[in-house]
């Protein structure tokens, strides 16, 4: 089987071909970084616009670069939720035109989902269940994940996602954006104990996550100009590891045992927190599965790798399907929280 996935939640405009055997047979993603960066962050306006430009030329090119038409697709898959609605919608009618032309299934795919999925398109070996470490620009997550469309959240942020306070703190240096990739980079030059930085929530009870602190601590810490600026890259992104790991910890002890220590999302680009992760799982006996970086950040081989995921499950989504800007993976766990648990 064969699905074409769309990818436009963000600020990449990516198109896949994936089969449910694990081969990308052909993708493109054009990131819009260069339009966002004399604003130091996404610009939702200008991210539909880039999307609603981009997208229809890209279908066509990954059909064109596979050599295939719509009729040799299966399904349509489109990211529909969470995300920045405008390119959400881009992406999302697009699908519903391309499944209404095709008379193909349409799959409206939760972008978490994707993220959460991904592991398994690198890697056949990696079955449910899997304790699943989603670490991206939006979200900060421990996720038992159980099966396809079922997953239970062990852990949330309070406050910042890790992507955020990465990308905060490269605004703060004067890095630019996007930050993740600038700060990992200055911080290989810098001295991780240099600075002294706090480990929010570090020992607290549930294994939830907090960045706002830290984010904060690094803002005072350049202002005091005291520091060089790779000895504050390096202490900021060991505080984060620092958290990630304890609170990690914390869930491991909390939970039954797992085979598989995850990670996923555009932070788990990041060396260094991959290699803070792959220590955790040895220490615990668990198996260690990392996507490949290009499979971390936002890609449409993970939306076209969920919508392989849900095909057997026979349900596709109704041509008027809404976008959702909010769709929590646990519905659950977000009740709760909302409820003030
Ligand atoms: P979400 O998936 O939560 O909706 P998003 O789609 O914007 O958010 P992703 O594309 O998954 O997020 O990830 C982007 C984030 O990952 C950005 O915050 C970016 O700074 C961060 N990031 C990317 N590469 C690295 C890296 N090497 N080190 C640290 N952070 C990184
Ligand atoms: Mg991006
Ligand atoms: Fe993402």
């Amino acid at each position: 089987k064969l699905v074409l996935g769309i990818e436009s939640s963000c600020d990449e405009t990516a198109v896949a071909l994936v089969t449910d055997d694990r081969r990308i047979i052909a993708q493109r993603i054009a990131s819009q970084d260069k339009e966002h960066a004399p604003y130091g962050g996404v610009v939702p306006e200008i991210a539909a616009r880039a999307h609603a430009e981009r997208l229809a030329p890209m279908i066509e090119a990954v059909l064109d670069d596979a050599k295939l038409t719509l009729d040799d697709v299966d399904a349509i898959a489109a990211t529909a939720g969470p995300g920045l609605i405008g390119g959400v919608m881009v992406g999302l009618v697009s699908a519903k035109a391309l499944a209404m032309a095709s008379d193909k299934p349409l799959l409206a795919i939760n972008h978490l989902e994707g993220h959460a999925l991904s592991p398994r398109l690198a890697d056949a070996e990696l079955a449910f269940p899997y304790l699943l470490l989603l670490v991206s620009g939006g979200h900060c997550q421990i996720l038992s994940v159980e099966g396809v469309g079922q997953y239970r959240r062990l852990a949330t942020t309070i406050d910042d996602a890790l992507g955020e306070a990465f990308d905060k703190t490269a605004k703060i240096l004067g890095l630019g954006y996007p930050g993740g990739p600038a700060v990992e980079k200055l911080a290989r030059e810098g001295d991780a104990a240099a600075v002294p930085l706090p480990r929010p929530l570090k020992g607290s009870g549930e294994p939830h996550f907090s960045f706002a602190g830290l984010k904060s601590a690094v803002l005072r810490a350049v202002e005091s100009g005291d520091h060089k600026p790779a000895d504050i890259a390096a202490s900021f992104q060991q505080a984060a590891v620092d958290c990630l790991i304890d609170r990690l910890e914390k869930a491991i002890a909390g939970s039954p045992a797992m085979p598989s220590l995850v990670v996923a999302g555009g932070v788990a680009a990041n060396m260094t927190i991959r290699s803070a992760l792959e220590a955790l799982a040895q220490k615990h006996t668990m198996r260690f599965v990392a996507p490949p970086l290009a499979l971390c950040t936002d890609n449409a081989a993970m939306i076209a790798w969920a919508g392989c995921e849900r095909l057997p499950l026979n349900e596709s989504a109704p041509l008027d399907f809404k976008a959702r800007p909010r769709w929590p993976l646990d519905p659950d766990a977000e009740a709760a929280r909302g409820a003030g648990v």
